[in-house]
């Protein structure tokens, strides 16, 4: 049986595949090198996650705590599947939901400092389930110092779900609990990851191209 912390994993070989075979905003055609992850695939796999979810988490009240912006279409189709979950089986339990950003200060290169901004007072996280639900793990140091903060605040429990975590020698060997892809070491954009905020607006993981980062870039 696969174990939560398994997942699919996107060789270094993997080509992808090719614009033309999907639906693109005309936008952006000249901006993505190929689509990397078709969105039915996420969606697929979001399923299962919240099937994993359930069955770890699903004992107690949980706190679904969404990291914007990146992870907010990750955080609303995986509560769809929770939600449906929950309407269709004899055991459910409540589910609350919370929104945080995260600012990074780096003040050298193994310290990271968060700061939290917006969302509810932490405090309302003492003794719940809380599921961390965010876009991509990279070096994992802002989940590591996000976690360190959650931990004074004494929750029953707390899950970080990841739709992607990149393999990286720059990790810091940070690993979710709940992961949807393992991703080669590329900037991914789509499904909510942004480029100097563009391509959130676009429903598969792709590569950007040269011409997309020269376009947008800050
Ligand atoms: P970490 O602290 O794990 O190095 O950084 C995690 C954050 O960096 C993610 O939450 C995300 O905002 C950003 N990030 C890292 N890799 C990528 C990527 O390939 N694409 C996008 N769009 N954002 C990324
Ligand atoms: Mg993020």
């Amino acid at each position: 049986m696969a174990t939560s912390s398994s997942c699919v994993v996107i060789s270094d070989e993997e080509q992808g595949y090719d614009l033309d075979l999907f639906c693109i905003p005309k936008h952006y055609s000249s901006d993505l090198e190929r689509v990397y992850i078709p969105h039915g695939l996420i969606q697929d796999r979001t399923e299962r996650l919240a099937r994993e979810i359930m069955n770890e988490m699903g004992g107690h009240h949980i706190v679904a705590l969404c990291v914007l912006k990146g992870g907010y279409k990750f955080f609303a189709d995986l509560l769809d599947y929770i939600k449906a979950l929950n309407r269709n089986s004899d055991r459910s339990i409540p589910m609350t939901v919370d929104f945080i950003r995260l600012k990074s200060y780096c003040n050298d290169q193994s310290t990271g400092e968060i700061k939290v901004i917006g969302g509810d007072d932490l405090s309302t996280l003492t003794g719940k389930n809380v599921l961390i639900v965010e876009d991509i793990i990279d070096t994992g140091k802002t989940m590591k110092t996000l976690l360190e903060l959650l931990k004074q605040y004494n929750p029953k429990m707390v899950k970080v779900a990841s739709l992607l975590v990149k393999r990286t020698p720059r990790s810091v060997g940070y690993r979710p609990d709940f992961v949807g892809f393992e991703v080669p070491d590329k900037f991914v954009v789509g499904y909510a990851l942004d480029y100097n905020e563009y391509f959130r607006d676009l429903n598969h993981i792709c590569v950007i191209s040269d011409t997309g980062k020269e376009k947008y870039k800050a």
